[in-house]
Protein backbone atom coordinates (compact mmCIF):
# COMPACT_ATOMS: atom_id res chain seq x y z
CA UNK A 1 0.00 0.00 0.00
CA UNK A 2 1.20 3.39 -0.90
CA UNK A 3 2.16 5.12 2.33
CA UNK A 4 0.51 8.56 2.62
CA UNK A 5 3.09 10.04 4.70
CA UNK A 6 5.62 9.57 2.05
CA UNK A 7 5.36 9.82 -1.70
CA UNK A 8 7.81 7.54 -2.09
CA UNK A 9 6.48 4.07 -3.05
CA UNK A 10 9.68 2.08 -3.32
CA UNK A 11 11.38 1.87 0.39
CA UNK A 12 14.86 1.00 0.71
CA UNK A 13 15.05 -1.50 4.19
CA UNK A 14 17.98 0.24 5.99
CA UNK A 15 21.27 3.06 6.48
CA UNK A 16 24.08 2.17 8.81
CA UNK A 17 26.55 4.75 10.21
CA UNK A 18 29.64 3.68 12.53
CA UNK A 19 32.72 6.13 13.92
CA UNK A 20 35.57 5.10 15.76
CA UNK A 21 38.41 7.32 17.62
CA UNK A 22 36.02 10.38 18.24
CA UNK A 23 35.26 12.20 20.98
CA UNK A 24 31.11 12.29 21.25
CA UNK A 25 31.22 9.43 18.92
CA UNK A 26 27.55 9.11 19.33
CA UNK A 27 26.27 12.47 18.37
CA UNK A 28 28.12 12.66 15.51
CA UNK A 29 26.19 9.32 14.67
CA UNK A 30 22.93 11.02 15.13
CA UNK A 31 24.27 13.53 13.03
CA UNK A 32 25.31 10.79 10.27
CA UNK A 33 21.77 9.02 10.90
CA UNK A 34 19.80 12.19 9.95
CA UNK A 35 21.66 12.35 6.64
CA UNK A 36 20.59 8.41 6.12
CA UNK A 37 17.17 9.37 7.34
CA UNK A 38 15.78 9.00 3.46
CA UNK A 39 16.65 5.23 3.83
CA UNK A 40 14.65 4.64 6.50
CA UNK A 41 11.97 6.49 8.71
CA UNK A 42 10.35 3.51 10.83
CA UNK A 43 13.11 3.09 13.49
CA UNK A 44 16.91 4.27 14.13
CA UNK A 45 19.46 3.23 17.07
CA UNK A 46 22.58 4.06 18.11
CA UNK A 47 25.16 1.81 20.38
CA UNK A 48 28.57 3.33 21.60
CA UNK A 49 31.07 1.93 23.62
CA UNK A 50 33.14 3.84 26.30
CA UNK A 51 36.54 3.85 27.38
CA UNK A 52 35.51 0.89 29.90
CA UNK A 53 34.59 -1.28 26.74
CA UNK A 54 31.06 -1.32 28.22
CA UNK A 55 27.99 -0.94 25.45
CA UNK A 56 25.16 1.73 25.87
CA UNK A 57 22.44 1.81 23.32
CA UNK A 58 18.86 3.39 22.81
CA UNK A 59 16.81 3.03 19.71
CA UNK A 60 12.90 3.70 19.25
CA UNK A 61 10.34 3.73 16.45
CA UNK A 62 10.07 6.56 14.74
CA UNK A 63 12.61 9.42 12.98
CA UNK A 64 15.76 10.25 14.24
CA UNK A 65 14.71 13.69 15.75
CA UNK A 66 11.93 11.76 17.82
CA UNK A 67 13.62 8.87 19.34
CA UNK A 68 17.02 11.44 19.91
CA UNK A 69 16.15 14.57 21.99
CA UNK A 70 18.92 15.08 23.47
CA UNK A 71 19.44 13.07 26.98
CA UNK A 72 19.56 9.75 25.90
CA UNK A 73 23.09 11.17 23.48
CA UNK A 74 24.08 12.24 26.46
CA UNK A 75 23.86 8.75 28.13
CA UNK A 76 25.76 7.32 25.38
CA UNK A 77 29.32 8.15 26.10
CA UNK A 78 32.67 7.03 24.69
CA UNK A 79 34.58 7.56 21.64
CA UNK A 80 33.31 4.29 19.34
CA UNK A 81 29.73 4.17 17.60
CA UNK A 82 27.08 2.53 15.68
CA UNK A 83 24.31 3.35 14.21
CA UNK A 84 20.98 1.91 12.22
CA UNK A 85 17.80 3.50 10.47
CA UNK A 86 15.08 1.08 9.22
CA UNK A 87 12.82 0.72 6.74
CA UNK A 88 10.79 -2.20 8.22
CA UNK A 89 10.84 -5.02 5.28
CA UNK A 90 12.09 -8.50 6.69
CA UNK A 91 11.18 -8.62 9.70
CA UNK A 92 8.32 -6.08 10.34
CA UNK A 93 7.82 -3.15 12.52
CA UNK A 94 8.54 -4.41 16.08
CA UNK A 95 11.05 -2.53 18.26
CA UNK A 96 13.17 -5.42 18.87
CA UNK A 97 13.49 -5.54 15.02
CA UNK A 98 15.24 -2.14 15.08
CA UNK A 99 18.56 -2.41 15.22
CA UNK A 100 21.89 -1.73 16.27
CA UNK A 101 21.21 -5.45 17.96
CA UNK A 102 23.22 -6.14 21.11
CA UNK A 103 24.67 -9.28 22.20
CA UNK A 104 26.31 -10.36 25.06
CA UNK A 105 28.78 -13.27 24.46
CA UNK A 106 31.38 -14.89 27.11
CA UNK A 107 34.27 -14.03 24.27
CA UNK A 108 32.92 -10.88 24.90
CA UNK A 109 30.17 -8.12 23.62
CA UNK A 110 29.30 -6.80 20.55
CA UNK A 111 26.28 -5.08 18.95
CA UNK A 112 25.86 -4.93 14.91
CA UNK A 113 23.61 -3.14 12.00
CA UNK A 114 22.86 -4.00 8.74
CA UNK A 115 21.20 -2.84 5.30
CA UNK A 116 20.23 -5.38 2.89
CA UNK A 117 18.22 -9.06 2.90
CA UNK A 118 20.03 -12.28 2.94
CA UNK A 119 18.41 -14.50 1.08
CA UNK A 120 19.60 -17.83 2.37
CA UNK A 121 18.00 -16.46 5.33
CA UNK A 122 15.70 -19.33 6.00
CA UNK A 123 18.09 -21.82 5.82
CA UNK A 124 20.46 -20.53 8.24
CA UNK A 125 18.00 -19.58 10.77
CA UNK A 126 16.82 -23.70 10.41
CA UNK A 127 20.60 -24.35 10.96
CA UNK A 128 21.02 -22.49 13.87
CA UNK A 129 18.20 -23.11 15.64
CA UNK A 130 18.84 -26.93 15.43
CA UNK A 131 22.05 -26.40 16.88
CA UNK A 132 20.43 -24.34 19.92
CA UNK A 133 20.16 -20.82 18.70
CA UNK A 134 17.41 -18.46 20.45
CA UNK A 135 16.12 -15.86 17.74
CA UNK A 136 15.47 -12.61 19.97
CA UNK A 137 13.67 -11.30 16.62
CA UNK A 138 12.51 -12.09 13.53
CA UNK A 139 15.04 -10.26 11.65
CA UNK A 140 17.80 -11.66 9.42
CA UNK A 141 20.47 -9.67 10.69
CA UNK A 142 20.43 -11.18 13.69
CA UNK A 143 21.94 -14.41 11.85
CA UNK A 144 25.14 -13.14 11.37
CA UNK A 145 25.96 -12.59 15.22
CA UNK A 146 24.57 -16.43 15.39
CA UNK A 147 27.09 -17.42 13.24
CA UNK A 148 29.49 -15.47 14.49
CA UNK A 149 29.01 -16.45 18.53
CA UNK A 150 29.03 -20.37 16.77
CA UNK A 151 31.93 -20.53 14.40
CA UNK A 152 33.70 -18.70 17.73
CA UNK A 153 32.32 -21.29 20.32
CA UNK A 154 34.78 -23.03 22.34
CA UNK A 155 37.90 -21.80 20.18
CA UNK A 156 40.98 -19.07 21.23
CA UNK A 157 41.56 -17.00 18.64
CA UNK A 158 40.69 -13.41 17.04
CA UNK A 159 37.24 -12.53 16.04
CA UNK A 160 37.73 -11.81 12.31
CA UNK A 161 38.30 -15.58 11.76
CA UNK A 162 34.50 -15.45 13.26
CA UNK A 163 33.40 -13.29 11.18
CA UNK A 164 34.93 -14.34 7.96
CA UNK A 165 33.51 -17.51 7.90
CA UNK A 166 30.17 -16.41 8.96
CA UNK A 167 29.78 -14.02 6.22
CA UNK A 168 31.25 -16.97 3.41
CA UNK A 169 27.54 -18.71 4.49
CA UNK A 170 25.72 -15.49 4.31
CA UNK A 171 23.92 -15.21 0.71
CA UNK A 172 22.44 -11.99 -0.47
CA UNK A 173 22.58 -8.19 -0.25
CA UNK A 174 24.19 -6.54 2.74
CA UNK A 175 26.37 -3.99 4.64
CA UNK A 176 27.01 -4.82 8.24
CA UNK A 177 28.70 -2.91 10.68
CA UNK A 178 29.87 -4.96 13.67
CA UNK A 179 31.35 -3.00 17.06
CA UNK A 180 33.49 -4.46 19.36
CA UNK A 181 34.66 -3.66 22.27
CA UNK A 182 37.64 -2.31 20.55
CA UNK A 183 37.27 -2.22 16.75
CA UNK A 184 34.50 -1.49 13.95
CA UNK A 185 34.06 -4.09 11.36
CA UNK A 186 32.50 -2.49 7.86
CA UNK A 187 31.66 -5.71 5.82
CA UNK A 188 30.08 -5.83 2.46
CA UNK A 189 29.02 -8.81 0.60
CA UNK A 190 30.71 -10.46 -2.80
CA UNK A 191 28.22 -8.94 -5.17
CA UNK A 192 28.27 -5.13 -4.40
CA UNK A 193 25.09 -4.62 -3.96
CA UNK A 194 24.39 -2.31 -1.54
CA UNK A 195 27.00 0.51 -0.58
CA UNK A 196 28.85 1.20 2.08
CA UNK A 197 32.12 4.05 2.43
CA UNK A 198 34.41 5.06 4.81
CA UNK A 199 35.41 8.34 5.85
CA UNK A 200 38.18 9.91 7.56
CA UNK A 201 37.39 12.87 10.48
CA UNK A 202 40.68 14.25 11.87
CA UNK A 203 42.27 11.04 13.59
CA UNK A 204 39.04 9.16 13.83
CA UNK A 205 37.32 6.79 11.30
CA UNK A 206 33.37 6.63 9.83
CA UNK A 207 31.57 4.11 7.86
CA UNK A 208 27.91 4.62 6.63
CA UNK A 209 25.99 3.95 4.10
CA UNK A 210 26.22 6.85 1.57
CA UNK A 211 28.81 9.74 1.46
CA UNK A 212 25.71 12.60 2.28
CA UNK A 213 26.59 11.43 5.98
CA UNK A 214 30.75 12.23 5.78
CA UNK A 215 29.70 15.44 4.01
CA UNK A 216 27.57 16.76 6.97
CA UNK A 217 29.73 15.79 9.99
CA UNK A 218 33.05 17.37 7.99
CA UNK A 219 34.18 13.77 7.34
CA UNK A 220 36.45 13.11 4.01
CA UNK A 221 36.10 10.52 2.04
CA UNK A 222 38.37 7.78 2.12
CA UNK A 223 37.72 4.84 -0.27
CA UNK A 224 34.37 2.66 -0.67
CA UNK A 225 34.60 -1.03 1.13
CA UNK A 226 35.17 -3.59 -1.52
CA UNK A 227 32.84 -6.42 -2.57
CA UNK A 228 34.06 -9.60 -0.35
CA UNK A 229 35.88 -7.36 1.88
CA UNK A 230 35.96 -6.70 5.76
CA UNK A 231 37.90 -3.39 6.78
CA UNK A 232 38.83 -3.62 10.28
CA UNK A 233 39.12 -0.12 11.87
CA UNK A 234 40.99 0.10 15.11
CA UNK A 235 43.98 1.99 17.15
CA UNK A 236 46.22 0.63 14.15
CA UNK A 237 44.06 2.29 11.16
CA UNK A 238 42.28 0.36 8.43
CA UNK A 239 42.83 -3.24 7.66
CA UNK A 240 41.54 -4.98 4.84
CA UNK A 241 40.29 -8.69 4.82
CA UNK A 242 38.83 -10.43 2.40
CA UNK A 243 36.24 -13.50 3.05
CA UNK A 244 35.09 -14.29 -0.46
CA UNK A 245 37.49 -14.68 -3.87
CA UNK A 246 34.70 -14.47 -5.50
CA UNK A 247 33.73 -10.48 -6.52
CA UNK A 248 31.27 -8.66 -8.72
CA UNK A 249 30.15 -4.60 -8.90
CA UNK A 250 26.31 -5.25 -9.34
CA UNK A 251 25.53 -2.32 -7.35
CA UNK A 252 21.51 -1.88 -6.65
CA UNK A 253 20.71 0.14 -10.00
CA UNK A 254 17.92 1.54 -7.71
CA UNK A 255 19.97 3.70 -5.51
CA UNK A 256 21.14 5.60 -8.33
CA UNK A 257 17.88 6.27 -10.02
CA UNK A 258 15.86 6.69 -6.47
CA UNK A 259 17.12 5.86 -3.14
CA UNK A 260 20.27 7.63 -2.81
CA UNK A 261 20.86 11.33 -1.84
CA UNK A 262 21.97 13.49 -5.12
CA UNK A 263 24.61 14.93 -2.78
CA UNK A 264 26.23 11.40 -2.22
CA UNK A 265 28.98 9.31 -4.70
CA UNK A 266 28.39 5.61 -4.93
CA UNK A 267 31.37 3.85 -6.24
CA UNK A 268 33.16 7.34 -7.90
CA UNK A 269 29.94 8.12 -9.33
CA UNK A 270 27.54 11.19 -8.02
CA UNK A 271 24.21 10.41 -7.93
CA UNK A 272 22.81 13.77 -8.97
CA UNK A 273 25.35 13.66 -12.35
CA UNK A 274 24.10 10.52 -12.77
CA UNK A 275 20.29 11.43 -12.96
CA UNK A 276 21.07 14.02 -14.83
CA UNK A 277 23.07 11.73 -17.38
CA UNK A 278 20.29 9.50 -17.74
CA UNK A 279 17.90 12.22 -18.47
CA UNK A 280 19.78 13.25 -21.09
CA UNK A 281 19.76 9.25 -22.62
CA UNK A 282 16.49 9.52 -22.23
CA UNK A 283 15.72 12.52 -23.89
CA UNK A 284 18.08 10.88 -27.02
CA UNK A 285 16.12 7.58 -26.84
CA UNK A 286 12.89 9.07 -26.48
CA UNK A 287 11.93 13.44 -27.35
CA UNK A 288 8.82 14.70 -26.84
CA UNK A 289 7.03 17.77 -29.03
CA UNK A 290 6.58 19.64 -25.95
CA UNK A 291 6.55 23.03 -24.57
CA UNK A 292 7.88 22.66 -20.81
CA UNK A 293 9.88 19.76 -18.39
CA UNK A 294 8.89 18.75 -15.50
CA UNK A 295 10.31 16.70 -12.89
CA UNK A 296 8.90 14.95 -10.10
CA UNK A 297 10.34 16.52 -6.39
CA UNK A 298 12.29 15.23 -4.93
CA UNK A 299 14.11 12.27 -6.75
CA UNK A 300 13.22 13.19 -9.97
CA UNK A 301 14.54 16.70 -10.69
CA UNK A 302 18.08 15.73 -11.91
CA UNK A 303 16.58 13.45 -14.47
CA UNK A 304 14.56 16.17 -15.33
CA UNK A 305 17.29 18.63 -15.92
CA UNK A 306 19.17 16.56 -18.14
CA UNK A 307 16.34 15.93 -20.51
CA UNK A 308 15.86 19.64 -20.59
CA UNK A 309 19.49 20.27 -21.18
CA UNK A 310 19.34 18.03 -23.75
CA UNK A 311 16.25 18.81 -25.19
CA UNK A 312 16.71 22.52 -25.39
CA UNK A 313 13.00 22.73 -23.64
CA UNK A 314 13.32 25.22 -20.63
CA UNK A 315 12.77 23.27 -17.41
CA UNK A 316 10.21 24.23 -14.97
CA UNK A 317 9.07 24.07 -11.45
CA UNK A 318 5.71 22.53 -12.95
CA UNK A 319 5.09 20.75 -9.33
CA UNK A 320 5.85 21.59 -6.00
CA UNK A 321 5.92 19.41 -3.16
CA UNK A 322 4.69 20.04 0.29
CA UNK A 323 7.54 19.37 2.31
CA UNK A 324 5.30 19.44 6.10
CA UNK A 325 3.32 16.51 5.83
CA UNK A 326 4.65 14.74 8.88
CA UNK A 327 4.38 11.30 10.30
CA UNK A 328 1.54 12.60 12.93
CA UNK A 329 -0.55 13.96 10.08
CA UNK A 330 -4.23 12.43 10.25
CA UNK A 331 -4.59 9.17 8.75
CA UNK A 332 -7.34 10.01 6.17
CA UNK A 333 -10.92 8.10 4.93
CA UNK A 334 -9.97 5.96 1.89
CA UNK A 335 -12.22 8.68 0.34
CA UNK A 336 -9.75 10.97 0.88
CA UNK A 337 -6.62 9.12 0.40
CA UNK A 338 -7.82 8.91 -2.94
CA UNK A 339 -6.62 12.68 -3.18
CA UNK A 340 -3.45 11.75 -1.06
CA UNK A 341 -1.21 12.61 -3.89
CA UNK A 342 -2.79 16.29 -3.85
CA UNK A 343 -1.78 16.51 -0.47
CA UNK A 344 1.84 16.33 -1.26
CA UNK A 345 1.99 17.41 -4.93
CA UNK A 346 0.83 20.88 -6.10
CA UNK A 347 0.70 22.13 -9.99
CA UNK A 348 1.59 25.47 -10.46
CA UNK A 349 -1.66 26.26 -12.70
CA UNK A 350 0.25 29.54 -14.31
CA UNK A 351 3.47 27.61 -15.15
CA UNK A 352 1.20 24.69 -16.94
CA UNK A 353 -1.63 26.18 -18.17
CA UNK A 354 -1.79 25.82 -22.06
CA UNK A 355 1.51 23.99 -22.29
CA UNK A 356 2.51 20.45 -23.54
CA UNK A 357 4.57 19.05 -20.38
CA UNK A 358 7.11 16.44 -21.01
CA UNK A 359 6.78 14.64 -17.26
CA UNK A 360 9.97 13.21 -16.02
CA UNK A 361 9.76 10.74 -13.14
CA UNK A 362 12.38 8.37 -12.08
CA UNK A 363 9.99 5.51 -12.16
CA UNK A 364 6.60 3.35 -12.56
CA UNK A 365 6.06 1.07 -9.65
CA UNK A 366 2.08 0.67 -8.93
CA UNK A 367 1.21 3.35 -11.44
CA UNK A 368 -1.37 4.91 -9.15
CA UNK A 369 1.31 7.99 -8.46
CA UNK A 370 1.65 8.34 -11.75
CA UNK A 371 -1.69 8.37 -12.81
CA UNK A 372 -2.61 10.83 -10.33
CA UNK A 373 0.40 13.48 -11.01
CA UNK A 374 -0.91 12.86 -14.58
CA UNK A 375 -4.26 13.90 -13.43
CA UNK A 376 -3.09 16.99 -11.37
CA UNK A 377 -1.06 17.92 -14.21
CA UNK A 378 -4.32 17.92 -16.62
CA UNK A 379 -6.34 19.41 -14.20
CA UNK A 380 -4.14 22.54 -14.05
CA UNK A 381 -4.60 23.09 -17.64
CA UNK A 382 -1.47 20.72 -19.23
CA UNK A 383 -3.02 20.58 -22.94
CA UNK A 384 -0.44 17.22 -22.90
CA UNK A 385 1.36 15.02 -20.57
CA UNK A 386 4.02 12.93 -22.29
CA UNK A 387 5.37 10.89 -19.43
CA UNK A 388 9.39 9.81 -19.50
CA UNK A 389 10.42 7.60 -17.20
CA UNK A 390 14.33 7.50 -16.34
CA UNK A 391 14.46 3.43 -15.54
CA UNK A 392 13.24 0.73 -17.87
CA UNK A 393 9.78 -1.27 -16.58
CA UNK A 394 9.53 -2.65 -13.13
CA UNK A 395 9.15 -6.06 -14.04
CA UNK A 396 10.46 -8.37 -10.96
CA UNK A 397 10.14 -8.19 -7.36
CA UNK A 398 13.19 -7.19 -5.38
CA UNK A 399 15.09 -9.98 -2.91
CA UNK A 400 17.45 -7.48 -1.66
CA UNK A 401 16.36 -5.70 1.02
CA UNK A 402 14.02 -3.28 -1.48
CA UNK A 403 10.05 -3.17 -0.90
CA UNK A 404 9.25 -3.24 -4.64
CA UNK A 405 6.44 -5.37 -3.20
CA UNK A 406 5.05 -8.48 -5.31
CA UNK A 407 4.63 -9.36 -8.73
CA UNK A 408 0.90 -8.13 -9.18
CA UNK A 409 1.50 -4.79 -8.05
CA UNK A 410 4.07 -3.93 -10.38
CA UNK A 411 1.81 -2.47 -13.24
CA UNK A 412 4.50 -2.96 -15.90
CA UNK A 413 4.87 -6.93 -15.02
CA UNK A 414 1.51 -7.10 -16.11
CA UNK A 415 0.96 -4.29 -18.77
CA UNK A 416 2.68 -3.40 -21.82
CA UNK A 417 3.80 0.12 -22.49
CA UNK A 418 0.81 1.45 -24.17
CA UNK A 419 -1.59 -0.24 -21.70
CA UNK A 420 0.11 1.32 -18.56
CA UNK A 421 0.23 4.53 -20.92
CA UNK A 422 -3.49 4.55 -21.48
CA UNK A 423 -3.65 3.55 -17.11
CA UNK A 424 -2.11 6.73 -16.17
CA UNK A 425 -3.74 8.62 -18.38
CA UNK A 426 -0.54 10.18 -20.29
CA UNK A 427 -0.73 11.06 -24.16
CA UNK A 428 3.15 9.36 -24.41
CA UNK A 429 5.18 7.27 -22.26
CA UNK A 430 8.49 5.67 -22.58
CA UNK A 431 11.05 4.08 -20.55
CA UNK A 432 14.62 4.33 -20.31
CA UNK A 433 16.43 1.43 -21.81
CA UNK A 434 18.16 -1.02 -19.95
CA UNK A 435 21.55 0.27 -21.63
CA UNK A 436 20.85 3.83 -20.64
CA UNK A 437 21.62 2.96 -17.07
CA UNK A 438 25.06 0.80 -17.64
CA UNK A 439 25.81 4.08 -19.93
CA UNK A 440 24.53 6.96 -17.33
CA UNK A 441 27.02 5.47 -14.61
CA UNK A 442 29.79 4.52 -17.01
CA UNK A 443 29.21 1.15 -15.03
CA UNK A 444 30.35 -2.73 -16.07
CA UNK A 445 28.16 -4.26 -14.11
CA UNK A 446 24.63 -3.25 -12.01
CA UNK A 447 22.12 -5.09 -10.49
CA UNK A 448 18.78 -4.44 -12.69
CA UNK A 449 16.76 -7.75 -11.79
CA UNK A 450 13.49 -6.07 -11.07
CA UNK A 451 14.15 -4.04 -14.17
CA UNK A 452 15.12 -7.84 -16.11
CA UNK A 453 14.16 -10.42 -13.53
CA UNK A 454 18.35 -11.39 -13.83
CA UNK A 455 18.76 -12.08 -10.36
CA UNK A 456 22.69 -11.66 -9.80
CA UNK A 457 22.32 -14.31 -6.20
CA UNK A 458 20.74 -17.55 -5.81
CA UNK A 459 17.67 -16.71 -4.41
CA UNK A 460 16.67 -19.89 -2.28
CA UNK A 461 13.82 -19.81 -0.46
CA UNK A 462 12.97 -16.45 -1.30
CA UNK A 463 12.06 -17.02 -4.71
CA UNK A 464 10.36 -20.68 -3.98
CA UNK A 465 7.89 -19.00 -1.75
CA UNK A 466 7.27 -15.97 -4.40
CA UNK A 467 6.64 -19.00 -6.44
CA UNK A 468 3.91 -20.77 -4.04
CA UNK A 469 2.55 -16.85 -3.64
CA UNK A 470 2.09 -17.22 -7.51
CA UNK A 471 4.08 -13.77 -7.64
CA UNK A 472 7.00 -14.89 -9.54
S1 LIG B 1 16.45 -6.02 -7.81
FE1 LIG B 1 16.27 -3.82 -8.27
S2 LIG B 1 15.91 -2.82 -6.29
FE2 LIG B 1 16.68 -4.92 -5.87
S3 LIG B 1 18.89 -4.70 -5.63
FE3 LIG B 1 18.54 -5.19 -7.79
S4 LIG B 1 18.32 -3.18 -8.82
FE4 LIG B 1 18.13 -2.85 -6.62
Amino acid sequence: MMNLYSDRELHEECGVFGIYGAEQAASLTYYGLHALQHRGQEGCGIVSVDDAGEFRRHKGSGLVTEVFKGEELARLQGRMAIGHVRYSTAGGSRLENVQPFLFHHNSGDFSLAHNGNIVNSAQLRLYLENRGSLFQSSSDSEILAHLIKKENRGIERPRIHAILEALNMLEGAFAFVIMTSRRIYACRDKYGLRPLSIGRLGDAYVVASETCAFDVIGAEFVRDVEPGEVVTIDHHGLRSTRYSQYRRQQMCAMEYIYFARPDSDIEGCNVHAYRKESGRLLYAESPAEADIVVGVPDSSLSAAMGYAEASGLPYEMGLIKNKYIGRTFIQPTQELREKGVRMKLSAVRSIVRGKRVVLVDDSIVRGTTSRRIVALLKEAGATEVHVRIASPPMIAPCFYGVDTSTYEELISARQSVAEVCRTIGADSLAFLSEEALYKAGRREELCTACFSGRYPTALYAEKEQANKDGKF
